[in-house]
């Protein structure tokens, strides 16, 4: 494929915030951008040039959609496979349909990445209740039983407390087709956010810090403090698994870290991730950038790091007091407020986030913190 150069329109699919910010960069760049879902007035919408309203299993809309653009890219992994084969029909799909198919359900990503050789928190299948009496007596409790479609944030996922309680558990989650995995006593969680050129050529950002609050990221930091075996550990792994995949774009890999270093891979992301928002301030290529210049076969950009970060998620809750105090927040001048247009702030919904930069990742943490509190207070 000939590169998509300046002035060429790229093709969304999806309409959230991870659109949103490729869009911006992309329109930065002098891109147009079009993006397509189901619903009105979202997030990438507000800043695209148009924004196709239908549903994703609208084969022929998706069929236009993609023969008006030059390449079309997702923001979400949740994109039907024939959704992403109709588009494939008119232009290049990247990351590659095969890429979604594989990460969009758990029994497969999982199953993937243990035949790959990769480290990863050890699961079993569970299709029926055989499967499960064998799962639990296989890795013990406390295990946690998650659906293979669809989860994201901690959703359809539930804890299993004893071999007597499972059955509970798996009904609780719709007795549809799920993982078992082992309960993880882990001492942090990190990510690497990567991207891999059209030609190959692989960069990532190094190694964040990750914590959670309700299985939803909460505060991401970098650079994380890890030692430097693990560091290098972590980037390494991530590389394997972009080119066992065989990416073209951006991908998360997130991991457990054990006491001791141990890394184990929880999940994979093929798209910007929420633990690389910072990077749209503290790096030289943000990696809504680097996405755009991977799919349209250009160059990528360094993805040094200028300042320390941290990133604080900004959820529906902020506004439990009524409008968020946005002048006391915007009177920390090494802040930046990202705020993703939404119109309804629910409880755990991401509204948009904060990242705080300093001379060290201690002080953008409590720059970070105190900066949020500020919102509510
Ligand atoms: P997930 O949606 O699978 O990434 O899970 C969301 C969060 O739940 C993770 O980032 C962890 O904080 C927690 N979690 C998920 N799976 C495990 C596990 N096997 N052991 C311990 N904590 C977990």
């Amino acid at each position: 494929m000939k590169p998509v150069l300046p002035g060429a329109t790229v093709g969304v699919l999806g309409s959230g915030q991870l659109g949103r910010m490729f869009a911006i960069a992309a329109r930065r760049m002098g891109y147009r951008v079009h993006t397509f879902s189901p619903d009105a007035d979202t997030p990438t919408g507000q800043v695209a040039d148009l924004e196709v309203i239908a549903p994703y299993d609208d084969l022929d809309a998706v069929r236009r959609f993609a023969s008006a653009v030059s390449v079309v890219t997702f923001e979400f992994e949740n994109v039907p496979a024939p959704t992403a084969r109709a588009a494939a029909e008119h232009a290049p799909v990247r990351p590659k349909g095969e890429v979604l198919h594989t990460t969009q359900h758990r029994i497969r990503e999982k199953t993937f990445l243990a035949d790959a050789g990769l480290p990863l928190t050890p699961f079993r299948t569970v299709l029926n209740s055989d499967d499960l009496a064998r799962a639990v007596a296989d890795l013990g409790c406390p295990s946690i039983l998650k659906t293979a479609d669809f989860g994201y944030d901690g959703k359809g996922q539930v804890r299993v407390t004893s071999p007597e309680q499972a059955g509970a558990a798996w009904s609780s989650i719709g007795r549809v087709p799920a993982v078992l995995e082992v309960f993880i006593a882990f001492e942090k969680e990190v990510s690497v956010v990567a991207a891999r050129g059209a030609d190959g050529a692989y960069v990532d950002w190094g190694v964040i810090e990750n914590r959670h609050s309700n299985h939803i990221l909460d505060i991401s930091i970098a650079p994380a403090s890890v030692p430097d075996a693990v560091a290098c550990h972590a980037r390494e792994l991530t590389r394997a698994v972009l080119e066992a995949l065989d990416v073209v774009g951006v991908l998360c890999v997130e991991f457990f870290v054990e006491p001791g270093g141990r890394l184990l891979i929880n999940e994979v992301a093929p798209r910007p991730h929420n633990s690389g928002h910072l990077t749209f301030d503290a790096s030289v290529t943000s990696q809504f950038e680097q996405q755009l210049r991977a799919v349209c076969g250009l160059p990528l950009g360094s993805t040094e790091l200028l300042r320390p970060a941290a990133m604080a998620n900004l959820l529906g809750d902020v506004w439990k007091n009524g409008e968020p105090n946005w002048l006391a927040a915007l009177a920390y001048p090494d802040v930046k407020l990202h705020l993703y247009g939404k119109l309804a702030p629910r409880p755990g919904r991401k509204m948009g986030h904060l990242t705080a930069l300093a001379p060290d990742s201690n002080l953008a943490l409590s720059r970070v913190l105190s900066t949020r509190n500020t919102l509510v207070a």
